[in-house]
């Protein structure tokens, strides 16, 4: 669903509250230079008691609550009647009235998605603080959509039943335009591999969001509209979007995605880096009274043994601006300095979660035969043997993620897959 669009030449300012960006502009693509654009805020206001008497009152004319709309709604957006419905206790919600562009008088009242005739949403939004006046541009409505079951597909997004047919999207039973962007991108690039004869692209739950993603939709399925939240992955401190070209651009590079321009970029960037981490590592400061007094300078304790500059870029009230002014190192580009800071900082941290993305690659690494007949594995719990069957996971790190196989169910096919291979090895 969505909310309705309000003319912002009628909306009085001064009953809301200013909402304004970040102050430092971040690109959306390591390409862009883009470093200042225009601003403008978006404004927060609430719903109250007048706002909820006029929905509650007019809930039969609702699509989503009449039985017309019956699928079931995207949970992280729900509409303005199932908060009203759902939280009864609240007394207010908060909304958020966002300009559509620099160059349109159309507001988007975010928290405000309704499926109730329009002339009820103009009413009970001009029970709302700043509103009073408003003008409606363009209604919200709800929609309802099918799809496929996702568990018919493989972690290519190929079809498992239908070779050469790719599916991504709304149309896997996900909600959201990066989680239908990110699905295209992989299914075209492996229609493209298929017709190559080429290895498919499969990304794993510590490369990429969109590994979790498809992973995800492929072992659990999904039952309501799914969403690409980053809490679903393990490994969130590899996945960060400072890295996302360190992590994604060499495999880009290898399925032809990624031209010469953006790869040279990217590898001066990658070898700057590397660089500048291995000159901090062997710069040592001595214990001398000349560091000391620089260091004093810069609000950090004193050293009482000689200290790498990587080391000391580890305390947390240290930058590598501050690096900068107390010692000969060179200035680097923000994003490079940032990459520095944040390797120093969390090393210990990163490197742990490393060693557990390790120990479960081996898992992943231990591979199912496409032909198993799990029914036949009489040790396997019913619930286990029929959801495997379904899934058909491509490995025994992806069956252990699928809902209703427990630890021991994991057990017992690891040894019924040493015996297949035992009795393989000796006939
Ligand atoms: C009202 C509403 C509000 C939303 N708000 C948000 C939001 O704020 N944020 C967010 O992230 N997501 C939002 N979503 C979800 C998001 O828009 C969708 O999940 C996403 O756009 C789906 O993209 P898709 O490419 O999978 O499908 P679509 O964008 O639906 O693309 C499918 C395309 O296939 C075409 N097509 C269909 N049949 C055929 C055929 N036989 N031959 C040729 N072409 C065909 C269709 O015309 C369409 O262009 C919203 C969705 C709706 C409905």
């Amino acid at each position: 669903g969505t909310p309705a669009r309000i003319d912002a030449r009628s909306l009085d300012y001064s009953r809301m509250e200013a909402q304004y960006g970040d102050e430092q502009v971040r690109n959306f693509s390591f390409m862009s230079t883009i470093t200042e654009r225009k601003q403008i805020p978006c404004w927060l206001t609430y719903t109250n008691a007048d706002t909820h008497k006029i929905i509650r009152d007019n809930l039969h004319l609702s699509g989503m609550f009449n039985g017309m709309i019956e699928g079931v709604g995207p949970r992280y957006c729900p509409s303005i009647e199932a908060k009203i419905v759902r939280f009864a206790d609240k007394e207010r919600h908060q909304l958020f009235v966002e300009p559509e562009g620099l160059r349109t008088n159309e507001m988007y009242v975010q928290g405000m998605s309704s499926s109730l005739p329009a002339h009820v949403q103009l009413q009970f939004m001009q029970t709302i603080p700043g509103l009073e006046n408003c003008r409606m541009m363009r209604a919200g409505y709800a929609i309802d959509y099918d799809c496929l079951d996702p568990l018919q597909l493989q972690r290519t997004s190929e079809h498992k039943a239908i070779s050469g047919l790719f599916s991504a999207g709304q149309a896997n039973g996900t909600s959201g335009y990066e989680e239908a962007a990110a699905q295209g991108l992989l299914a075209g690039v492996n229609a493209m591999q298929k017709i190559r004869s080429k290895e498919p692209l499969i990304l794993s739950r510590s490369e990429g969001y969109l590994g979790v993603l498809i992973d995800d939709l492929v072992t659990k399925g999904t039952n309501e509209p799914y969403r690409m939240m980053t809490s679903r992955a393990e490994y969130r401190l590899l996945l960060r979007q400072d890295n996302a070209d360190l992590r994604l651009t060499e495999k880009g590079r290898a399925v032809g995605l990624v031209n010469d321009v953006r790869y040279e970029a990217f590898t001066a960037k990658r070898s700057l880096l590397e660089r500048t981490l291995q000159n901090l590592s062997s710069t040592h400061l001595p214990p001398n009274a000349e560091v000391l007094a620089k260091l004093a300078e810069l609000g950090t304790a004193p050293i009482r043994s000689g200290m790498s500059l990587l080391d000391l870029l580890r305390r947390s009230e240290m930058t590598y601006e501050k690096l900068q002014q107390a010692f000969e190192v060179p200035e680097l580009p923000e994003v490079v300095a940032e990459q520095v800071e944040i390797f120093a900082k969390y090393e210990g941290y990163i490197n742990k979660q490393k060693q557990e993305v390790e120990k479960a690659l081996k898992l992943e690494n231990k591979k199912i035969p496409a032909d198993i007949d799990y029914l036949s594995i009489k040790e396997l719990s019913s619930e286990a043997a029929e959801k495997l069957a379904k899934v058909k996971p491509a490995s025994i790190g992806q069956a252990s993620r699928i809902s209703g196989v427990s630890p021991a169910d994991v057990s017992v096919l690891m040894i019924a897959l040493e015996v297949m291979r035992r009795k393989e090895y000796e006939s």
